[in-house]
């Protein structure tokens, strides 16, 4: 051997391919790429990062205490069982790395979040990919691909790129069916979009059950995506072990100044979330006008929409006549994901520019 060699199943690794910000020739345009928040950030969070402690030289919190607090106060948790992570990406790879390595499988969904597989091959485990029912989240073969040899089961809800969800009762039962010894992970990135009805009670189960870990972001409708801080709640076993595999000091100050002032700003995450849930349906309702050349909604319960293209026009033609117009939208061939474009949910003038660019697309 002439070079360090990575390990086999390093290289296996597809590398995560981010939201593009640019059209193919440099212009910058709208980028419905990323699920980002169209209102931006919460002013309170933003006045909170513009005044965190100015000492460039001094550790953040490694314990996070403030926010861990703040957190549990909002969401009644118990603070030591809160873990974060620089985004909720590292807490679903603490997850992988703390309980699956070589030989043990992970499942998730055909169309999951790109994360899942990365973050199982990182560790030297198994990818199982369990079949999606229409593109929608289908327990009963998540159930199926389950073995002995399974550790981790990651599920979306909402998902990621579908946006579809899973109803409260489907998730107990994939909880109830699952041998106890397998870690049910929870991934809420998008649930702060759903009504208080709707919320899958995702961290009521991993309040009282020991193999439930719910994660959740600042990313999304708090609009804090720049500063990656993500955090997850499980039973104590649970977070002691991922802890010991956590990179110290993972979450910066700012970031944790901020995250406790979006949690406090209800206005915004409630604009946020009304925005979002306006959009979406009127944006749904323009993709279903198309229906007779060929193109499908998804029903979306996230910020953002897939849109499938089963005419004469493709996913991939559409992607590029958007790119032309201005807009940046989601192509997932390397997720398999070849007929659908996934649109993040944008300002008023994004959503409906983007409805009109298809329209004049689809209708050439
Ligand atoms: C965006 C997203 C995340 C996490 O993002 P972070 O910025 O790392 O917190 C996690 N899961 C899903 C499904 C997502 O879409």
């Amino acid at each position: 051997m002439t070079a360090p060699q990575p390990k086999p199943w390093i290289m296996d690794i597809a590398p995560y391919v981010p939201g593009r910000s640019q059209t193919d020739d440099g212009r910058k345009v709208a980028k419905l790429s990323s699920n980002e928040n169209p209102l931006g950030t919460s002013p309170k969070a933003r006045e909170a990062f513009d005044g965190a402690d100015r000492s460039l030289e001094r550790y953040p919190d490694a314990g996070a205490a403030e926010l861990r607090e703040a957190l549990a106060d909002k969401h009644g948790l118990d603070p030591a069982r809160i873990i974060y992570g620089t985004g909720s990406d590292e807490v679903l790879h603490l997850a992988a790395g703390a309980f699956a390595g070589p030989g043990d499988e992970i499942v998730f969904v055909k169309y999951g979040f790109a994360v899942y597989e990365i973050a199982a091959r990182r560790v030297g485990a198994t990818p199982v990919v369990a079949p999606d029912k229409d593109y929608a989240t289908d327990v009963d073969a998540i159930l199926a691909a389950v073995t002995e040899r399974t550790r981790v089961v990651f599920v979306a809800n909402p998902n990621n790129p579908t946006g579809t969800f899973t109803p409260r009762e489907e998730i107990a039962r994939l909880h109830a069916s699952l041998p106890k010894s397998v870690l049910l992970v929870l991934d809420h990135a998008y649930s702060e979009y759903l009504t208080a009805e709707e919320d899958d009670h995702g961290l009521k189960l991993a309040m009282t059950e020991p193999n439930v870990l719910v994660t959740r972001t600042f990313s999304k409708i708090y609009g804090l995506a720049a500063e990656r801080i993500g955090w997850g709640y499980a039973s104590a076993d649970i977070i002691g072990a991922m802890h010991r595999i956590r990179a110290p000091f993972n979450v910066t100050t700012a970031g944790q100044q901020a995250a406790i002032a979006a949690l406090g700003d209800d206005d915004f995450t409630d604009a946020s979330r009304e925005h979002n849930r306006k959009w979406l349906g009127w944006f749904t309702e323009q993709v279903e006008a198309m229906g007779n050349a060929g193109l499908r909604a998804i029903p979306s319960k996230a910020n953002f929409l897939l849109v499938l293209f089963e005419g004469e026009v493709s996913a991939e033609t559409a992607y590029k006549g958007l790119m032309d117009k201005g807009y940046i939208t989601r192509w997932l061939p390397g997720q398999g994901l070849g007929e659908g474009l996934r649109i993040s949910i944008g300002t008023e003038d994004e959503v409906r520019g983007v409805a009109a660019a298809l329209r004049e697309i689809v209708t050439g």
